[in-house]
């Protein structure tokens, strides 16, 4: 019999060996699933030396073997923090970024004092963005729209445990007649994929569990910006923004498009690794 100190000692020496991971903490995750407990804090000290049962630590080991096998911690846990908000994840969706959060930050500086904005958000996912928004602004219509069917269901849960009252479409956002079919907004956002060719041959283990519909945009990583642009610009009030996350490398190119298509004020903005991450620009008003 062990303790569960030995045990989660013996895990964090297990896990020790993935790249990119933080053993200790991952260790402790793990730990907290397979007791049924928060074990990132005090309460777990307490437990530290008791012995724990056959059982429990099968499932802790069970955990750590699916991690080692390259599954993201994310999907064993079942949930993410975005912005402070859960989100249900798993196999079929993309798991919330922390870098996405800068695309949050931007939208809430820019209408913190909109007593009411519409927004849709294409490409929606686990609906991080969207529904974190509707969380923090006053939205007064907002529209996610999602085309693949796995990532639509954690979408549904996502509004449903957020009690949003969000309007949830399944659907492709390159498809014409579905564009046509919704509202004006005052802002749209946009995490597409956006991976090059290239970068889909170098990604972590991780991330090649992740499906590749969220991350590869095509041989130069700009499919959908495109599409996105010159389809969507037409559902922007005069003055609406349309904000994009991006790949490091893409806001000279995403600038150019947006500015061609006649976007004013096209910037830029870097996330808190110092990486461009976000463009935004504005519907001129005629
Ligand atoms: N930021 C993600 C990554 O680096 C890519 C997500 C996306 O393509 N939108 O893995």
């Amino acid at each position: 019999m062990s303790t569960y100190g030995q045990l989660l000692t013996d895990g964090i020496e297990q896990l020790s060996g993935l790249e990119y991971s933080d053993a200790a903490l991952e260790a402790k995750e793990l730990m907290g699933l397979a007791v049924g407990k928060d074990c990132r804090g005090t309460e777990f000290e307490e437990l530290m030396w008791q012995e724990c049962s056959e059982s429990t630590e099968q499932s802790f080991f069970d955990l750590v073997v699916r991690r080692l096998s390259g599954e993201p911690l994310q999907y064993i846990i079942g949930e993410w923090d975005f912005c402070g908000l859960h989100f249900k994840v798993g196999r079929g969706v993309l798991i919330p970024r922390q870098d996405t959060e800068l695309l949050i930050d931007i939208a809430v500086k820019l209408y913190k004092n909109s007593d009411s904005i519409s927004v849709i958000d294409l490409c929606a996912g686990t609906g991080c963005i969207g529904l974190t928004l509707e969380q923090k602004l006053r939205v007064s219509e907002l529209t996610l729209i999602e085309k693949y069917t796995d990532a639509f269901e954690y979408l549904l849960e996502n509004k449903l445990a957020l009690g949003s009252s969000a309007h949830i479409v399944k659907g492709d956002v390159t498809d014409e007649t579905l564009t046509e079919q919704q509202m004006q907004a005052d802002l749209i956002v946009c995490n597409p994929p956006y991976l090059t060719a290239a970068d889909m041959g170098q990604l972590q283990k991780e991330v090649r569990a992740e499906p590749v519909e969220a991350l590869f945009g095509g041989e130069d990583g700009l499919d959908l910006y495109r599409a996105v642009t010159r389809l969507w610009k037409h559902k922007l009030k005069e003055g609406g923004a349309l904000l994009f996350e991006i790949g490091a490398s893409q806001a000279d190119e995403v600038m150019q498009l947006m500015i061609q298509h006649g976007f004013r004020d096209v910037r830029v903005k870097k996330d808190y690794a110092g990486n461009d991450r976000a463009v935004i620009g504005f519907r001129r008003e005629a």
